[in-house]
């Protein structure tokens, strides 16, 4: 009945699933999670985690120092990030070029494809008179110090900032419609010509035979995975969108991985560190348009670390602030004068995905020394750049994020230390395709989403030409 099936419906699935359905192809989207709209996202910070997030909010690393967020939910991750899309630079498809050995991702190359999603979105940045006092913050604090800043551009449609909205609510799930998310861009548009989407559909294992695969899972599990029924659909090519994480866990337990060497190596994460600084006077981070401006210095490019003018709402923010008892207390109570700021390096692809006995991925994932020499030099510039705005108190965090989960099935020419081929077929599995952020052979420093949307554009596009 379907010419394809695509695994997860994020940054990457929904827009193949556009593709493939705007070229006239029958196709249906399988989502784990549930579907929300606008008015239906849940609304309380407690509620946003359990019910949008795998893992009841975060995962963490084998060794308990890393948490990771990914989304569990109709439109998958693009529902909650940020929306900040950026082009890659020479320096990322270089070392792609060199780690991959597919000569045909250069910037050129990719050009038509970042064009042609452009088109389709809304993007643009936040006017000045939306700055928050959080961004004014770090600006003044980069311009003190030498440092040059840029303000940023975001996939957005009318979030009305001069209504007042406060954009920190859209990390649930906008409540406007006016982030660019994949369920209410692409998702939205190919329902229109004829997508099926089926929610609540955890798949566990593929069945691969050469003309039809078995995709095998649970339907309507509730939030925690727990409950549902066995559920099978067939179909002639199976397009795998579920993440680095969903994708390689996907594989692992299809029995893939005697196959595919390098199945669940190279995981990376840009590793975050948020920062908090204590003012005199409130500074109110959480209102307006939540981030404005980013680092644009070919210095920090050049160390491996890049900052982000981010801020947490505030049950995440009373997580983040170290303390106890009534030191914590005082302050997370002074959550208005908090402003922050984020480190987030260019980790080495050393960590790796494996399953463990029940079937769940376990997620080794500690920091090289190469990568724990990023992050200190990043810290120390943060702390130098409060310091210079007059911060009452400077208040490191101890709890590491992966916001970006990037690889476990890179692609590349060579299948021994590659999964997915320069056509985004898995190596000896042609009717498996991927295209989404678990092929990156390496953390590009760069926020992902946009070039995992140019390639799944290229191989949308190329499904469809075969
Ligand atoms: C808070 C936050 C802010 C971010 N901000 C930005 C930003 O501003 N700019 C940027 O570029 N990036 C940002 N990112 C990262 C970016 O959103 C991700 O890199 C991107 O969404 C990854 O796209 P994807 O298609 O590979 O996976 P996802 O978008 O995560 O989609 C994968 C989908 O597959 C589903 N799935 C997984 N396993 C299964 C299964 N077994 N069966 C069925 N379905 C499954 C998931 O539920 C999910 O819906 C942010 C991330 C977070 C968490």
């Amino acid at each position: 009945m379907y010419d394809f099936a695509v695994v997860g419906s994020g940054v990457s699935g929904g827009r193949i699933a556009y593709e493939l359905t705007k070229a006239g192809a029958r196709c249906l989207l399988i989502e784990a999670g549930r579907e929300f709209e606008a008015r239906t996202f849940p609304r309380h910070e407690i509620d946003s985690s359990t019910q949008l997030f795998w893992g009841g909010g975060l995962e963490l690393s084998t060794d308990g120092r890393m948490g990771f967020l990914r989304a569990k939910c109709l439109g998958g991750t693009s529902v909650v990030n940020q929306a900040l899309l950026d082009r890659f630079d020479d320096l990322a498809w270089e070392d792609w070029r060199a780690r991959s050995g597919i000569a045909t991702l250069t910037a050129a190359e990719m050009e038509p494809h970042y064009a042609a999603c452009e088109k389709e979105l809304s993007i643009s940045k936040i006017p000045e008179q939306h700055w928050n006092r959080n961004a004014r913050t770090f600006i003044k604090a980069f311009e003190a110090q030498g440092y040059g800043w840029k303000p940023l551009d975001r996939a957005q449609g009318d979030c009305k900032l001069e209504k007042g909205s406060d954009c920190i609510v859209c990390l649930g799930g906008c409540p406007r419609d006016s982030k660019q998310s994949s369920l209410i861009t692409v998702i939205r548009q190919a329902r229109e010509k004829g997508l099926e989407v089926l929610s609540g559909f955890e798949v566990k294992e593929l069945v691969y035979g050469t003309d039809q695969v078995k995709i095998r899972g649970v339907l309507g599990a509730n939030g925690n995975g727990l409950g549902g029924k066995p559920h099978e659909i067939v179909v002639p090519k199976v397009v795998l969108a579920a993440g680095a994480i969903g994708n390689t866990a996907i594989l692992l337990r299809s029995g893939l991985g005697a196959k595919l060497p390098a199945l669940g190596r190279g995981f990376c994460t840009h590793p975050q560190y948020m920062t908090y600084a204590l003012f005199d006077e409130p500074v109110d981070a959480h209102k307006g348009a939540f981030q404005a401006v980013k680092s644009e210095d070919r210095r920090l490019r050049e160390q491996g670390f890049k900052l982000e003018n981010v801020f947490a709402p505030p049950i995440a923010t009373a997580m983040l602030v170290p303390g106890m008892g009534p030191e914590h207390l005082a302050r997370v109570r002074k959550f208005r004068y908090l402003a922050s700021m984020e480190v987030a390096i260019r980790d080495e692809p050393a960590g790796r995905l494996t399953l463990a006995k029940d079937g769940r991925v376990k997620i080794d994932k500690s920091l090289t020394a190469a990568d724990q020499e990023k992050s200190r030099k990043g810290l120390a510039l943060v702390r130098e750049l409060f310091e210079v705005v007059g911060a009452r108190e400077i208040i490191p965090c101890h709890q590491v994020f992966g916001l970006h989960l990037m690889g476990g099935c890179a692609f590349g020419t060579d299948p021994a230390r590659s999964v997915v081929d320069p056509e985004f077929r898995v190596h000896g599995f042609p009717n498996l395709i991927v295209a989404d952020s678990s092929v990156f052979p390496s953390a590009p420093g760069i926020n992902p989403s946009f070039t995992i949307m140019a390639l799944s554009q290229r191989a949308g596009q190329a499904l469809s030409r075969r």
